[in-house]
């Protein structure tokens, strides 16, 4: 048996020290009551730690938490916030939504595997969007009482700090993160001893101890490998360093950790999952893990395959080919002969399982992922329809609308992503339980009671907090003397809180063309400089760090933010996280989005604006085809053009301008005579009634329950029966 034993803790006055357990569970992340309690304790150095709450209370000035430990009014609200976390902790099945609606899954755990967790700023184990949508579950799993038990990383580089040189060029500032000075814990056996998983990489060549530690997501619990374990060979030790890092081989090696070490760390720790979900093929070794553990047990592949099959989940989240991962033969050979042996299988029966027409004689993970997990989805519909097309092959005898792989639309974790000042007003206008039932229309219809004039000072609250970060940072690169006078100003300290301002905002992987709006220098700047109605655009993103045509892209705007025929009404806003995601989504007018369709599966920023009140600019792809209510009612959809190439580029970027100049422009600028934009205002809460429901991820995460997980965890019946009569939107 295993017991996690925590770090040495803060030194706390003992009428406060349950601090430390709020600080080390994630819970906090999405209770505000419980970030004002730290941020009390001393505002200035809160955002110097980055919210980072362990940190926060290791620098802390003891005589601050002596003065707070005397201080009623603090220990009010900390009683308050310690009995609703210890509710939250101690609950019982007939206590959650899971328990009281499908009671079949509340003592059956799902083991979710995932390269990276999206859960906060503080803790870097994300890239992107993947990331956070796995963040969101796995909040979203606590929140209804879903035993669901995470697998991934620890990357003690965690990320790559962006920082633009005044050339404009993308430089990857690795981050080092210290898991002492995180909310983790290591993993240590009864007898004290630490927690070690072993794998082998290179046909047992390289063998590799794995050091186990623990990030608690209120009732979730999420493990991490790292390989940064004295004994391994130097360079080993590197391998979960760095997210996305490094080669192809790399990138293998880590999957290897993620897939094979997650199976046997599950093991070791006596967790016994009922069914399994991967999300993307990063996880599909896990699969031939679980297959290999029953083959040594005495079962053919074929058997073991069908076990595996049946109780597992795998979601798929790109149509971009170089999203999927695939080795070549030669490679897969050095690290998988003496294993495929164990799998009762031989090499060409091997490889078979990773084949996929488009990939030549390569590997591909995806493959062997919708091989081996019976149960599949795409994020979207369309997403749906795109991933029954990739992977018909595998299918040959069927039509395509019978590919086995269903669609589940993305959505987010509101409680993470809504901004403070609009919680305040939700809890005014909204029904009191709003946050226990983000997925019901009916909750979300009350937002048309809220005034305008309380609404529209509520959004520019959340747009003074984005400006004045942004003023905060250039003022901080300037004086650490990084910046020079120029990415200053490109870096976005002018922005005027009374001008239109659209938000671009995500990975700038090619396909997603943030420099479409470049396209006609003129036009753009006839809409930015307009003297009565001026327009400013804020972008922000990171480029992988080996895609030099997505760092040129962030060239480009760097250099057109310098443009005095744009005004310095273009900014760049350096590192995007989810610290920034949640100032930007909260704090511009129009939320811009223009990739090029179909390759945007789902995209989830857009969601998060929509339940900010923020509405969307968009093409017409992935969620935002579900999303779009025709009319402009809820935002502003741009249909594709048939068109390819240039041309199709040229022909939605017209749109684009379009767009702006004659219906998003306007609406913002026509004030009624309380200087009030009313007909914008009652679009943005048209959006917000529309999108925060459907694209909750209460909504998804029932979806999931009932699609997939009730069948993976052979409990079909049982749930199917409760679908009727449980509407909610
Ligand atoms: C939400 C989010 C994303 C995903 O954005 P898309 O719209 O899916 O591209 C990426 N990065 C961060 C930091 C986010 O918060």
């Amino acid at each position: 048996m295993v017991a996690t034993l925590a770090v040495p803790r803060v030194e706390l006055p003992e009428r406060i020290a349950r601090l430390n357990d709020l600080a080390f569970n994630l819970w906090w992340t999405w209770h505000r009551s419980a970030r004002a309690l730290f941020r009390e304790l001393n505002p200035v150095l809160w955002d110097v730690v980055e919210h980072n709450p362990v940190l926060f209370l290791h620098r802390l000035d003891p005589a601050r938490l002596d003065a707070a430990a005397q201080n009623p009014r603090f220990l009010s609200s900390y009683d308050e916030i310690v009995a609703e976390f210890d509710t939250m902790v101690s609950s019982r099945d007939g206590e959650t939504w899971v328990g009281r609606n499908r009671p079949e899954l509340a003592d059956r755990r799902v083991a979710y595997f995932s390269a990276e967790f999206g859960l906060h700023r503080a803790l870097p184990i994300y890239s992107g969007g993947l990331g956070v949508l796995a963040g969101d579950h796995a909040k979203e799993a606590s929140d209804l009482g879903l035993p669901l038990v995470g697998v991934s990383l620890l990357y003690r580089q965690g990320y790559l700090r962006q920082r633009i040189d005044s050339g404009g060029w993308q430089h990857d500032v690795p981050a080092a993160l210290d898991p002492r000075a995180e909310p983790t814990t290591q993993v240590f056996r009864d007898d004290g001893e630490e927690v070690f998983i072993e794998v082998d990489l290179e046909n047992g060549s390289i063998p590799l101890r794995l050091a186990v530690w623990k990030v608690q997501v209120g009732r979730v619990p999420i493990y991490l490998l790292d390989s940064d374990v004295e004994g391994n060979p130097s360079w080993t030790r590197a391998l979960a360093s760095r997210l996305y890092g490094g080669d192809r081989e790399h990138r293998l090696r880590q999957e290897i950790v993620l897939g094979i070490g997650g199976v046997r760390l599950l093991r070791a720790l006596g967790i016994e999952p009922a069914y399994w979900h991967a999300n993307e093929g990063h996880a599909a070794l896990h699969l031939l893990e679980r297959v290999r553990e029953q083959v040594a047990a005495g079962s053919t592949f074929d058997e073991a395959a069908a076990t595996v099959r049946a109780n597992t989940v795998f979601t798929t989240h790109t149509p971009v080919p170089a999203g999927h991962d695939v080795f070549v033969p030669e490679m897969m050979d050095r690290y998988f002969s003496a294993y495929w042996p164990q799998l009762g299988l031989n090499r060409e029966r091997f490889l078979a399982l990773g084949r996929h027409a488009e990939s030549g004689n390569a590997f591909n993970f995806t493959a062997l992922s919708l091989r081996l997990a019976g149960h599949a989805n795409g994020v979207s519909e369309k997403h749906g329809d795109v991933s029954r097309e990739m992977w018909h092959g595998l299918w040959p005898d069927r039509p395509e609308s019978e590919v086995p792989i269903i669609s589940i639309t993305n959505g987010v974790h509101l409680r993470t992503w809504i901004s403070s000042p609009l919680a305040r007003l939700y809890d005014r206008y909204l029904p009191r339980d709003w946050r226990e039932r983000p997925d019901h229309a009916s909750v979300w219809d009350t937002i048309l009671n809220i005034p305008d004039e309380e609404f529209w000072a509520a959004h520019l609250q959340s747009k003074h907090a984005l400006i004045d970060e942004l003023d905060e940072r250039a003022r901080r690169r300037y004086t650490e003397g990084q910046f020079d006078a120029w990415q200053v100003l490109s870096s976005g300290p002018f922005q005027n809180a009374g001008a239109l301002t659209l938000g671009f905002a995500r990975r700038f992987a090619t396909y997603k063309r943030a420099t479409l709006l470049f396209s006609d220098i003129e036009r753009l700047a006839r809409i930015v400089n307009n003297p009565d109605f001026p327009v400013q655009i804020i972008f922000a993103g990171k480029a992988h760090p080996a895609d030099e045509d997505g760092k040129r892209l962030i060239q480009e705007i760097y250099t057109r933010a310098r443009d005095s025929r744009l005004g310095g009404r273009i900014a760049f806003a350096e590192d995007y996280e989810m610290g920034l995601a949640s100032l930007l989504v909260a704090g511009v007018d129009v939320w811009l989005n223009n990739p090029r369709y179909p390759m945007e599966a789902s995209g989830t920023s857009g969601m998060k604006a929509a339940a900010n009140g923020v509405p969307n600019c968009s093409i017409l792809d992935g969620w935002w085809i579900e999303g779009y209510e025709p009319g402009d009612r809820n935002g502003w959809g741009i249909s594709p053009s048939s068109r390819e190439g240039e041309a199709q580029d040229e022909e939605e970027a017209n749109a684009i301008y379009e767009t702006l100049e004659q219906r998003v422009v306007p609406l913002y600028y026509d004030r009624g005579p309380d200087g009030l934009p009313h007909a914008w205002i009652a679009l943005a809460k048209e959006a917000i009634r529309t999108v925060a429901p459907r694209f909750s991820a209460r909504r998804m995460l029932i979806e999931y329950i009932d699609r997939l997980y009730a069948r993976a965890a052979g409990v079909e019946q049982a749930s199917a029966g409760r679908r009727a009569g449980d509407k909610r939107f």
